[in-house]
């Protein structure tokens, strides 16, 4: 439990029980779940790995813990106003989620966000009453700004927030074109930079926002076309997974006083949005390292509801309700991706047992000679040597004057110099600066039937880190060292990264593979990662399960829902292929294979039916069973 860090990164959620299984609390009680427990039913009901399982009873309790800390902060500060939270369509679109948040949102007014005009087709249609907001951030061509009418026609609260000037000239137009009266939010270009790895959402450079003279000539444009009363919210957002609770402060304090500005301007105004950001624990550190946070989600709120009062009482202007989109702490925990080792390479087994090249080259004897030479040179000096050795031997082949089996025997010494070191560092625990490196050149590879860019695509792209975690046998010492690579033929199609507590790792400790699956869970996937995945190498969505907690069933959960994976056929009609061509080209061959006989009838028959039978076949690796493979 303390080596992967369920407790410090799991915020009450995760844990790992007696006989060494990892568990889900949903509600955060103790209510639990076995992960895998949940795998073996779908793997029953033909939904085998990569797949997400979302747990449907964490993302309600993520969506109430948010507006309650935000109640308890308002009512602790006595704060005159209300929070009128909002869930961002982009962080997860998936119909299931925005639904289960919509209905446990529903006693909180909890509102949407878009950011797209499909995005805001969603928030209008899923959207329920008239009570909840509406914003509306992102580009907008026209037919955006005609649906967000079409949402103040039948009497919702939706708020177009500009983030361009032009934007305001398009709105002016529609709203006297149709009669509607717009509600309107400007978007503040702050000067407070935002820290971590989204931190470019503000300052000069942003894509987004109004700078000071912008919001100027936006309010003159209001009061010329005589619509001063339709501004209603000042809104920013500066990055996502801010984690540094000063940043924030900050934002909030800049952002106030834009907002008290506007207000003694005689605009109505009513909310400040303070956007998302708000961050993920990811490694459980605590820190304001960018994996991690240096707060709480209720230190988080509370500093907003102070800072805003703070700044408006000073200003004696009347303190606003409180918009924020965090979408990343609401979804993010709620789903998981759950992967199969299906190989394990280990450099040096990989080589095979110790060569004797026939006619053994010096270079190899030098190399035995460090191997062997143990109690005379320092752990450092060996490594030089070995390195040094290494190189000039591939010198020596590329020469021509080292043979298959001399190179072979060279590459075998290498590692093995490599392995006696690292066996040695392990025991001193002291590492020189320059060994750092070679944990990580000795750690396996694991194989794992998923595809980084499909499920984890931030993690290939901003190194995001993920807590990764086997799913069971956690009561038995981890013995192997790894990374883990997927099944796509892309060298960056990897998790070389893990979480820990002092600092980034470069491999995390696993069992050793048996002759039954073994399954890692990578958590904390919820917010983004589905959506934004690709279809590198052709491998499609993952299977996919949403988990209700059940208190009949002997298991405590039953499965609502599960979604089918993408097939072959579907991917390839992604690109363009019709599946009835593929095969009629496919048949065209056979028939001339057969006719030429070269192929029997009945084989061309049998082939035909394997062809097709894949268009319906699943995109990752089948799931014979594993003790069929060879190891
Ligand atoms: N609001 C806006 C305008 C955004 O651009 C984003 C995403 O970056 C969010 C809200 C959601 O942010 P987070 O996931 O950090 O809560």
């Amino acid at each position: 439990e303390e080596l992967y860090g369920f407790k410090r990164w799991g915020d009450g959620h995760f844990a790992v029980d007696n006989e060494g299984f990892a568990t889900v609390q949903p509600l955060g009680d103790e209510r639990k779940i076995r992960i895998l427990d949940v795998v073996r039913e779908a793997v029953g009901m033909g939904l085998s790995a990569p797949m997400v399982i979302r747990f449907q009873d964490l993302l309600r309790n993520r969506v109430s813990q948010l507006n309650e800390v935000f109640a308890k902060a308002i009512k602790e500060e006595d704060y005159p106003g209300r929070y009128r939270g909002v869930f961002p369509i982009k962080v997860n679109q998936l119909r299931e989620v925005v639904e289960e948040i919509i209905e446990a949102g529903r006693d909180f007014d909890y509102g949407l966000e878009a950011g797209s005009r499909p995005e805001l087709m969603i928030a209008l249609a899923m959207h329920e009453g008239t009570k909840r907001l509406i914003i509306c951030n992102g580009y907008k061509d026209l037919d955006y700004l005609r649906l967000a009418l079409l949402g103040r026609k039948l009497g919702k609260q939706v708020i177009i927030v500009v983030e361009q000037l032009s934007e305001l000239d398009d709105i002016i137009a529609l709203a006297a074109e149709t009669g509607v009266e717009p509600m309107i939010g400007f978007r503040a270009k702050l000067q407070t930079r935002g820290e971590g790895k989204w931190a470019t959402s503000t300052g000069d450079n942003a894509k987004f926002g109004l700078n000071t003279a912008e919001i100027l000539s936006a309010c003159e444009k209001l009061k010329a076309s005589k619509l001063s009363d339709c501004l209603r919210l000042v809104h920013f957002h500066i990055g996502s997974q801010v984690p540094n609770i000063l940043t924030i402060k900050n934002a909030v304090t800049e952002a106030s006083r834009f907002y008290c500005q506007l207000h003694k301007m005689g605009f109505p105004m009513g909310l400040l949005d303070v956007g998302g950001g708000l961050g993920i624990d990811y490694d459980g550190s605590r820190t304001n390292f960018e994996s991690s946070m240096n707060y709480t989600m209720a230190e988080y709120a509370r500093d907003i509801v102070s800072n805003i009062r703070e700044i408006c009482t000073a200003e004696a202007v009347p303190p606003p309700d409180i918009v924020s989109e965090s979408g990343r702490a609401v979804v993010a925990p709620h789903a998981l991706l759950v992967v199969e080792v299906v190989e394990r390479i280990n450099k040096r087994e990989s080589l095979g047992k110790h060569r004797q090249p026939a006619e053994k080259h010096a270079i190899v004897s030098s190399l035995e000679a460090t191997l062997q030479n143990r109690p005379r040179l320092g752990k450092l000096e060996r490594f030089h040597d070995a390195v040094q050795k290494k190189a000039e031997a591939f010198s020596l082949f590329n020469l021509g004057y080292l043979d298959l089996e001399n190179r072979a025997a060279a590459e075998q010494l290498f590692w093995q110099i490599c392995e006696q070191i690292a066996k040695e560092i392990k025991k001193t625990g002291y590492v020189p600066e320059e060994l750092h490196e070679l944990n990580k050149l000795l750690a396996d590879q694991y194989v794992c039937n998923f595809s980084v860019f499909q499920s984890l695509l931030d993690h290939w792209a901003l190194g995001q880190l993920f807590p990764v975690a086997p799913l069971h046998r956690l009561t038995e010492k981890p013995s192997v060292d790894a990374i883990l690579v997927d099944i796509t033929c892309d060298s960056d199609g990897k998790i070389s990264r893990f979480i820990d507590l002092q600092d980034v790792q470069d491999y995390v400790p696993l069992h050793p593979l048996g002759n039954k699956p073994y399954y890692l869970g990578i958590f904390l996937t919820g917010a983004y990662q589905d959506i934004m995945g690709d279809m590198h190498n052709l491998f499609g969505r993952v299977n996919e399960v949403h988990v209700f907690l059940e208190d009949d069933e002997e298991d405590g959960f039953y499965i609502e829902e599960s979604i089918s994976g993408s097939s072959v056929g579907e991917v390839m009609e992604d690109v363009q292929y019709q599946q009835a061509d593929l095969c009629r080209r496919m048949k065209r061959q056979i028939d001339s294979a057969t006719r030429k006989d070269v192929l029997k009838p009945r084989e061309g028959i049998r082939l035909l039916e394997l062809y097709e039978r894949q268009l319906r076949n699943k995109t990752y690796l089948g799931t014979e069973p594993f003790s069929t493979r060879p190891k």
